[in-house]
Order: structure tokens, then C-alpha cells, then sequence
């Protein structure tokens, strides 16, 4: 159990508040760390954290906006002053605008790649003298599938999480020699509120994804417990610059 064994660590979780984020949260706090859920909605961060609390687990909550560096930075600052450091941090707030290419604003553009991609590196940047400092750590980024496939509605979405597969690899070997261990999960389709709004949106969608997914349901959050622990922990300790899929088999199908 060593090997899956988080008691003392600490770790950040963007987006944490809600859906995939919520999900690795809790199997981080139930494997031993203390989670800190960041996020800009504090009534759903405090319910959040209340709620692992209230089940004997370790987590706080920190209100804060991934596209602002300074927030960003003080977010750290804060965890670092109350915890003593940072272990462990999973980038995973992320937005998707479902729009045809020809549709999108720039701001539109930025706001997602701002959201999904330049965040990962503001909050890896902030927390990398903590971790140094502490001998290693774990860096975790929530990809998509839609890192390997395109869509029509998706190519602000498509860029970020291609991106940050590559950004993965890059800061891998970047900080390989500092003990950090960088990789990324990428996620089929999953029922959360970004869903929602897909379902919503795109018609006939709901059956084209049934259709396409060997496991024949929608995945869960809690399907990527396991996934966070196996890469929060030392049984990933020779494990990085790589995209492990939680997808049900969808990107198999090819
Ligand atoms: P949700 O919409 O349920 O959750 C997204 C989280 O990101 C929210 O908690 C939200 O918090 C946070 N967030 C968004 N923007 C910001 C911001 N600017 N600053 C701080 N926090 C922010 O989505 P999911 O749980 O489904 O998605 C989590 C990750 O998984 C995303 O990166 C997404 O792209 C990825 N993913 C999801 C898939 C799916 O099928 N659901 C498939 C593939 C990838 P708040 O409300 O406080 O802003």
C-alpha cells in the first residue's frame, strides 16, 4: 500500500470544486492527502470541502481564477504558508466553447486556451520552488481525448488539450532531474455539468457517443480516483511525460 500511501502530502486541485476535479479530490484525500479545491465559485468550493470534511477527510478550499496569474501565485503562496508545501497538483479546471471555427472570437479563443492550457503552466511555474524544496512532486493535467481526435465544435477545446499533452512531455523532462513527475489523463466523455451543456447543444450526440464507447456508458467521476492516486503516489515514481486515457476504450476504437 506504500506505493499508494498519500498520508502527509499535500495537493492542489483546480477546478476541485466540482465534477472530475471533486471526483480525484476525494480519492486523494481517501488515499491520505489534504486536498485544497480551488476554484472561482466559493459557495460550491466550501460545500465541496464541507462535504469531504464532514466524511473524516482533509480538505480545504481556496477561491481563485486560473486565468489570473497573480490570484494564481497568491493561491500557492497561501497553501504553502499553511501546509508547509506543495506535493502534489493536478491542473484540471478547464471550459469548453462549442462553436464551428468560423463562429469563434478571438476572446472566445483566449478565454479557452487561457482556461485550459496557459493556466497549467502559471500554477505548475507557482508551485515548482515548493516542490523542489520538498524533494519531488507530481504535476497532473487533465487532458481529453480530444487532445488525439478532432471535432467540428471543438477547435479552441482540441488546441488547449493538445497542447497540454505536449506541455506534459516538455515539463517532464524539464524537471525530471528535480525528482518532478509530470503526466496527464485524458478523459473519454463524462457525465458532469460540461457534458451537459454538449448534450444540450449537439443533437444526436447522447447516441453517437453510445454508439462509439466500447464500455457502453458514460464514465463517472469517480472513475478517475484510481487514476489520480496511481500517479499522485510513488507507484508512478519512474512514470512521466505521459497521457494515460480514462475513456472507457473510446480512443482505442480508433
Ligand atoms: P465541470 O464543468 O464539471 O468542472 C470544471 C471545473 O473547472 C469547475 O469546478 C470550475 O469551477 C473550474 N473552472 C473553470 N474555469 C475556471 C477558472 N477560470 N478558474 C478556476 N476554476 C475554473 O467539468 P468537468 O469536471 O467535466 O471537467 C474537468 C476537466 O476535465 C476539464 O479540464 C475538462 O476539459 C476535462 N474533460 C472533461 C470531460 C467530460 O466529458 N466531462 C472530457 C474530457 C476532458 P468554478 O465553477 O468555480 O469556476
Amino acid at each position: 500500500m506504500r506505493l499508494f500511501d498519500l498520508t502527509g502530502r499535500v495537493a492542489i486541485v483546480t477546478g476541485g470544486n466540482g465534477g472530475i476535479g471533486l471526483g480525484m479530490a476525494r480519492g486523494l484525500c481517501e488515499a491520505g492527502a489534504h486536498a485544497v479545491l480551488v476554484g472561482r465559485n466559493r459557495e460550491k468550493g466550501d460545500q465541496a470541502a464541507s462535504g469531504l470534511d464532514a466524511d473524516g477527510l482533509k480538505a480545504s478550499f481556496i477561491e481563485a481564477d486560473v486565468t489570473d496569474e497573480a490570484a494564481c501565485r497568491r493561491a500557492v503562496a497561501s497553501v504553502v504558508a499553511a501546509q508547509g508545501g506543495v506535493d502534489i497538483l493536478i491542473n484540471n479546471a478547464g471550459i469548453a466553447i462549442r462553436k464551428q471555427p468560423e463562429d469563434y472570437t478571438l476572446a472566445e479563443w483566449h478565454k479557452v486556451l487561457d482556461t485550459n492550457l496557459t493556466s497549467a503552466f502559471i500554477m505548475s511555474q507557482a508551485v515548482h520552488t515548493s516542490m523542489k524544496a520538498r524533494g519531488g512532486g507530481k504535476i497532473i493535467s487533465i487532458g481529453s481525448v480530444l487532445a488525439l481526435f478532432g471535432a467540428p465544435f471543438s477547435v479552441a477545446y482540441s488546441s488547449s488539450k493538445g497542447g497540454l499533452v505536449q506541455f506534459t512531455k516538455a515539463l517532464a523532462t524539464a524537471w525530471a532531474p528535480d525528482n518532478i513527475q509530470v503526466n496527464a489523463i485524458l478523459p473519454g466523455w463524462i457525465d458532469t455539468e460540461l457534458t451537459v451543456a454538449a448534450r444540450a447543444q449537439v443533437e444526436g450526440l447522447e447516441a453517437k457517443i453510445m454508439d462509439r464507447v466500447p464500455a457502453k456508458r458514460w464514465g463517472k467521476v469517480q472513475d478517475f480516483a484510481g487514476a489520480a492516486i496511481f500517479l499522485s503516489g510513488a507507484a508512478s515514481d519512474f512514470v512521466t511525460g505521459t497521457s494515460l486515457l480514462v475513456d472507457g476504450g473510446f480512443a482505442a476504437q480508433g
